[in-house]
């Protein structure tokens, strides 16, 4: 199905085939018409899914369609990078429209942030605590919002950003339409739903802990000690042009990096502790490929969106299996091809097991020659019962099949 059946203006058909989007994808071609159609919507998603599009193209319509003026969209993200994401998006599908946006997060200066809301937006993408902050001084008219988006609601109230949503949506007009995109659906999640939607639309585009089809998993059994050596032969030998590490912690991110520099691979680390300046020089360095490997942690890479990731690898096995899912679809983005690579030393058996279980299959494994581990692993998970082995139940009663 092409852009122009989902009932959008020739502007932004535009401004997606400028991108080079030539169709929608699954979760765009079910949402695009429910919204445009005045419809709330949640949308169960991951990121790569082409969610953001999803919920920006129809207020986009709506907007530059609609005789109104002020700050008429809302756009509440859990993070900085997602926040200037979702504005780079806004901007590039805005293109041949004539509508303002801007981004309010915290870590940076106020004041460049309230010139901005002063001048008079129509769309503010925003993290919810800094967001209040603006409202709190009075810098924002929040009277004429007519379209909210909570776009990674699981992880805006895994981040503790529930008191504040409430709060926000407290001081918007009720009388709206309302868009909210969620990994996972939690019990948390419903509630926000049943809160801040009014007789919304479910559109789910896939399984709850799938991951995009083009990624190739794989687990590297190794010892802790030698885990640096493995990838360091891995990013030696893999010849993909960017790479994205996890590490479980902030200090764990920067003492890979500093030994991946020692090995002689140029690498940068992302985490909550570098300074905004710091993150954005950096992101900006590796959406740009000049940065070949970046090392973050969980929170800092949520929402990475960089074309051209084509390995991600689990240096820490994640202890929540739901994050690997996230991690790895910083790869293989809207329908490409990429490599997740796990290094998994014993004691991480048991987390592996437990990804495998959530995805619904096993991933095959691999020993780094000269870095076999101690103990070899054990087989990957398989959601088929073991064939039997030995004479059958039957057989060994004395039966016979007649
Ligand atoms: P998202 O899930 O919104 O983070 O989008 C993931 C990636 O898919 C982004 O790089 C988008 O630019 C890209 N994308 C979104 N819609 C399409 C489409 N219809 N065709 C191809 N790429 C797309």
């Amino acid at each position: 199905m092409p852009f122009t059946a989902l009932g959008l203006k020739p502007e932004l058909v535009r401004a997606v085939a400028d991108e080079g989007y030539t169709i929608p994808t699954p979760i765009q071609e079910q949402t695009i018409p429910l919204a445009l159609a005045g419809r709330d919507v949640v949308g169960s998603a991951q990121t790569g899914t082409g969610k953001t599009a999803a919920f920006l193209l129809p207020i986009l319509q709506k907007l530059s369609e609609s005789t109104g003026r002020g700050t008429r969209a809302l756009i509440l993200v859990p993070t900085r990078e997602l926040c200037e994401q979702v504005l780079e998006r806004a901007v590039a599908y805005g293109r041949h429209l004539n509508l303002k946006a801007c981004a309010v997060y915290g870590g940076v200066g106020m004041e460049p942030q309230t010139k901005a809301l002063r001048g008079g937006v129509d769309i503010i993408v925003a993290t919810p605590g800094r967001m209040l902050d603006h409202m709190g001084r009075g810098h924002v008219d929040l009277s004429k919002v007519c379209f909210l988006v909570l776009d990674e609601a699981d992880r805006m109230l895994d981040m503790g950003f529930a008191p504040d949503v409430n709060r926000i949506l407290s001081e918007i007009p009720t009388e709206r339409q309302t868009f909210l995109y969620s990994a996972t659906i939690s019990h948390d999640v419903d509630r926000l739903a049943h809160r801040a939607l009014r007789n919304h639309a479910e559109v789910e585009t896939a399984r709850r802990a799938a991951t995009a089809d083009g990624i190739e998993h794989g687990i590297i059994g190794v010892d802790k000690i030698k885990k640096k050596d493995a990838l360091v032969s891995v990013l030696k030998l893999d010849m993909v042009h960017q790479a994205l590490i996890f590490t479980r912690t902030k200090f764990g991110a920067d003492k890979l990096t500093r030994h991946l520099k020692k090995e002689g691979i140029p690498a940068e680390a992302l985490h909550g502790d570098k300074a905004q300046s710091v993150r954005q020089r950096t992101l900006d360095e590796f959406r740009s490929g000049s940065l070949r490997t970046l090392v973050a942690t969980d929170l800092a890479a949520r929402g990475i969106d960089v074309e051209g990731i084509g390995l991600v690898v689990n240096f820490d096995v994640p202890t929540d299996p739901e994050v690997y899912v996230h991690r790895v679809g910083r790869t293989a983005r809207a329908g490409a091809e990429g490599l997740a690579l796990t290094l998994m030393s014993p004691d991480e058996w048991i987390l592996v097991n437990d990804i495998e279980r959530l995805v619904g299959h096993g991933f095959p494994r691999e020993v780094i020659p000269g870095l076999e581990p101690s103990v070899a692993p054990p087989p990957p998970y398989s959601a088929k019962p073991p064939p039997p082995t030995g004479p059958s139940i039957r057989a060994r009663r004395g039966m016979r099949r007649r």
